[in-house]
């Protein structure tokens, strides 16, 4: 059950549970893991909490219930589990899914199929289940799961309730205090891509009072970066009417930004961003990787 994650996932908790208890879930849910391993974990107990007849024993576990039990060895039939096949996740197991869920549901009245690494969807299978998610059935469920929703065709992104899981306790909780420096780091962050939109690649000029007085050292570009996607992020976030989720103080030049940018551009940066991480990853020199990315994410015209 869901509640098991009532103290390590609140946020998530909190959405998920409420749509159980209101019988109001998504046709299609798309789970950001944010490199949180218990995203699938957490996925299955939602699972449950669909098919579950013990559901309404609100805070107990379910203990004897058949279907839970098949639920957790995978031998469920309303539920399908599909992962790459090799690098790849092909339209053949697309195809494969259609035909199962095209009969009438074997063991209740739902059906919710999940797809793990749903970056790794191919073109052909990404068209087959947007077809899918186009003209949804009453009665069926799709969960993505991804690692990178960048990758993800924005066709079918749209489509889906976006659930971001919380990092897991490993990571660092800056990000949760909200302190003076995290604010102060926050306030750079807004200056660099308020610059950015609108001076483009201009800002390169500019780049030691914007950029390298504040960052200095790879593990502030670690953080920089972080900051950096999640400031793309609320610009994504404000772009398809949903909540702003980190730089509140700054919605008004977030509501600027998100006017001067597609949708897809708003992912391509994000890309990018992502792309610079890796670099940072491979002890690239700190001045040329920051022109670098102020070259792709403005698309190097002066
Ligand atoms: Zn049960």
């Amino acid at each position: 059950m869901i509640d098991k994650y009532k103290e390590t996932q609140k946020r998530v908790y909190k959405i998920l549970k409420k749509e159980l208890e209101n019988d109001k879930c998504s046709h299609a849910y798309l789970f950001e893991t944010n490199g949180n391993e218990e995203t699938l974990p957490l996925v299955l107990e939602f699972v449950k909490d669909i098919f579950c007849p013990n559901k309404t024993n609100k805070e107990k576990e379910c203990v004897n219930c058949t279907i839970c039990h098949k639920i957790d060895n995978n031998i469920f039939l309303d539920l399908k589990i599909i992962e790459p096949d090799g690098m790849w996740i092909k339209k053949e197991q697309m195809d494969e899914l259609q035909k199962d869920f095209s009969s009438k549901s074997v063991e209740g009245n739902k059906k919710v199929y999940i797809i793990k690494n749903a970056e790794k969807l191919n073109v052909q299978a990404s068209n087959s289940i947007l077809k899918f998610l186009e003209e949804p059935e009453e009665n069926i469920i799709a969960i993505l799961i991804t690692n990178n929703i960048y990758q993800i065709l924005s066709t079918i992104v749209s489509r889906c309730q976006i659930i971001s899981m919380d990092k897991g306790e490993s990571s660092d909780h800056l990000f949760e205090n909200k302190t003076e420096e995290y604010l102060e780091y926050q306030k750079s962050i807004n200056n660099f891509v308020v610059t950015l939109e609108t001076k483009g690649v201009q800002t390169i000029v500019s780049i030691n009072k914007l950029w390298h007085d504040y960052f200095k050292e790879r593990q502030d570009y670690e953080l920089a970066f972080e900051l950096l996607i999640l400031y793309y992020k609320d610009v994504l976030n404000y772009k398809l009417n949903r909540k702003v989720e980190n730089f509140f103080d700054y919605l008004t030049d977030i509501e600027k930004i998100s006017s001067l940018n597609s949708f897809n551009n708003i992912i391509f940066k994000i890309n990018k961003i992502i792309s610079s991480q890796e670099y940072l990853k491979v002890n690239a020199n700190l001045n040329l990787l920051m022109d670098k990315l102020v070259i792709d994410l403005t698309g190097g015209i002066l």
